[in-house]
This record gives C-alpha cells, sequence and structure tokens, in this order.
C-alpha cells in the first residue's frame, strides 16, 4: 500500500463531513459484518435500528435508512407533495441551495417557495406571507414547509419558535418537514428530548442526519404520520435508495442510539464551537457573524485574512452566507482548534499591520 500524505490526516474545520466514522458506529458495522444477513432491510439490524428510534422518540413512527441527506431531504418532500404543489422553505435552506434541484426533480415539479432571511430561520410571517400570496390556479399550491434545525448558519429554534412555525403550519394546512442533517446537535444546544423538539412541535417528518453525526453516511426519515409514508418504500427503490446490503446503513445507528454517542458527538462539536467562539471574540480585525448554538462558527474578516489563513493550509468555505465557516466534528481535537486560532491570530495581526 502507498503511504497516506500525513498533511491529508491534519484536522480541518471546513465541514463536520471531513470527519471519519466514530468508535460506536464502527462497532456496529464490525458487529453486522459477522456472517449473512437477510437483504433489503429485512434484517434483524433493521428491525433493531427502527425499534431505538422508537424508542429514542417515545412514539410509533415509521423509520426508513437512505445514503445520504439530499436523498431524506427529496424523498420525504416528494412524499409529501403532488407536482402541483410548492413547499416553503428560506433562502439558505439546503434543499434551495445544496440538493441541485433534488426536491424538484425527485416531486416531479414541486416549487420551493422561497423565503428571505438574515438569520437561516424561516419565520411564521414568512410562511404567511409565500402561504398567502396567490391563491388562484396559476401559482403552486403550498402544501409543505421545511425548516433546517440546526440550521445552515448554525443557528437553533428554541421550541416556543418550532412552535410558532407549527401553528403557522397548522393555519395554512401546511405538513411540516425538518431537515435534520444536525439533528443531534440542535437536541445537545437546547437540552430538550428528542420528541420535544420534533412531533411534540408539530414536526410529521423529520429526515435525522447519520453522517455529520459520526456515521459513515445514512440519514434516518422518521414519519410521525404513517399515513404520509405510504409508498415510500417503493419511492426509495425507485430512486436508488433502498441498500441491498441494508444492515451497513442501519446497525451503525444502533450502536449511535443505544450507545449515546449521537447526542455525546454532537455536545463535543457544540463544545469546540463555543471554545472557539470565546477566543474569537476579543480578535480585532474577524467578527463573528451569527451566534453560536450548535457545532459551526461563522467568521467575517477581510480577504488578506481569509487568503493568509488558506495559505497555511486550512480548508473552509465562504459561500454560505458569505461568511467563512468552520465546523466542528465529533472528533474535534482542541489542540487543532489552538493551532487554528494561533495562526487566525497571527493572520489577523498581519493584516493589521499592512
Ligand atoms: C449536509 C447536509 C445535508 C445532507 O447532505 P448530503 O451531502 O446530501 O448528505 C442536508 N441538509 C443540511 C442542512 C446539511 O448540512
Amino acid at each position: 500500500m502507498t503511504a497516506v500524505d500525513p498533511q491529508e490526516l491534519a484536522q480541518q474545520f471546513a465541514s463536520d463531513n471531513y470527519a471519519g466514522i466514530c468508535p460506536e458506529a464502527w462497532q456496529s458495522m464490525e458487529a453486522a459484518n459477522r456472517g449473512h444477513a437477510t437483504s433489503y432491510g429485512d434484517d434483524p439490524w433493521t428491525t433493531r435500528a427502527a425499534d431505538v428510534f422508537r424508542d429514542l422518540f417515545e412514539t410509533d413512527c415509521d423509520v426508513y435508512f437512505v445514503f445520504n441527506g439530499t436523498a431524506a431531504n427529496s424523498l420525504a418532500l416528494a412524499s409529501l407533495c403532488q407536482s402541483y404543489h410548492s413547499v416553503i422553505c428560506c433562502d439558505a435552506s439546503h434543499v434551495e441551495t445544496d440538493e441541485c434541484g433534488a426536491p424538484e426533480f425527485f416531486s416531479n415539479g414541486s416549487k420551493l417557495l422561497v423565503a428571505p432571511s438574515s438569520d437561516s430561520k424561516l419565520t411564521p410571517q414568512s410562511i404567511h406571507e409565500l402561504a398567502t400570496k396567490r391563491q388562484d390556479i396559476h401559482y403552486p399550491k403550498p402544501r409543505a414547509v421545511t425548516i433546517t434545525q440546526a440550521t445552515e448558519m448554525g443557528r437553533v429554534y428554541s421550541l416556543d419558535e418550532l412552535h410558532a412555525v407549527a401553528d403557522a403550519c397548522s393555519a395554512h394546512q401546511l405538513l411540516l418537514h425538518m431537515d435534520g442533517a444536525r439533528f443531534a446537535n440542535a437536541v445537545a444546544s437546547l437540552g430538550c428530548t428528542p420528541a420535544e423538539m420534533s412531533w411534540k412541535s408539530g414536526v410529521d417528518v423529520l429526515c435525522f442526519g447519520g453522517t455529520k453525526n459520526g456515521m459513515a453516511a445514512g440519514e434516518a426519515v422518521l414519519f410521525f404520520d404513517r399515513v404520509l409514508a405510504e409508498g415510500f418504500d417503493y419511492r426509495c427503490k425507485q430512486a436508488g435508495q433502498l441498500a441491498s446490503k441494508m444492515r451497513y446503513l442501519s446497525a451503525p445507528w444502533v450502536g449511535m442510539l443505544e450507545s449515546g454517542a449521537w447526542l455525546r458527538n454532537a455536545e463535543h462539536g457544540n463544545r469546540c464551537a463555543r471554545i472557539l467562539q470565546a477566543q474569537i471574540e476579543s480578535l480585532p480585525g474577524v467578527r463573528l457573524v451569527q451566534p453560536v448554538e450548535a457545532n459551526s462558527v461563522f467568521l467575517e474578516a477581510n480577504q488578506a485574512i481569509l487568503d493568509a489563513l488558506r495559505a497555511r493550509g486550512w480548508h473552509f468555505y465562504t459561500f454560505i452566507g458569505g461568511a467563512a465557516r468552520f465546523m466542528f466534528a465529533w472528533d474535534t481535537d482542541l489542540r487543532q482548534i489552538d493551532a487554528f486560532f494561533r495562526d487566525l491570530k497571527e493572520c489577523a495581526a498581519q493584516a493589521l499591520l499592512t
């Protein structure tokens, strides 16, 4: 085997999906790898994983396992809509900005109605405005609302905010979908139960992210109203999302949920973001763009600082809200945060001099 460049192994904070697989997920994969099992989800791991979800959420929901978040969101929304329907979302939402039109594609044309927002949260007011903008037959009929928890900018809807969103949905007879690619980080942030943050707050369908939480791949789609899940198995199969060796998508959830790793991993990521936030608050030339509520830090700094950071080998994205984003995963090493902060401080000081 050729050696891997050690440079490749240094931790980066560009995304929480740079991290590997956490031990709890890995051990379950290993356990699932002993011998044969029935295919296409008809196996004990998949049954157990769905049961563990029902326990965790304290309700009798329908659970499906798909490969990634784009599929989870798109197929979930498609199952709520006819092709002539529309889905209300925020302008920063992953479904709008990062899924290459998959929600529209898998729903055969359901249109996303996009609300402007400065903090990546959808407000009851914007739901009301978009739901009542047009009522005639020439406009796609609003059918669902999708919100992201935690949001793409690392914000977290409080339970009160969730209830207000749900009330706006009921007022207009809209179904509520939650993109929970970082659901665990939001639960860790609020300290509430998964039930409180989902069906008890009026969420009809939740996509619960496993990948960024420490798994190799996979998201769970939870239907709290079973009627809405009708045909979802066929929809997954048609979309290429029915894993034939399903146990490798489902077993890691057993390890993650039964051991509590899902929450510990999220708590660690959130804590790392707060550590960097505290370091940065007093740094001249650098500004926090959003309050830190989950596992991300968004920085505004001049181009010279960002260029200098990149020149020192740091990876980060600036296409979300125009700010530099730093994300913390389950395995973030606190020493690497310090190393990053030292570089940031030097780059900022250098930029102030020139
Ligand atoms: C990462 C992410 C997803 C899932 O993306 P995939 O790359 O398709 O797995 C969905 N929603 C949000 C908010 C995300 O950050």
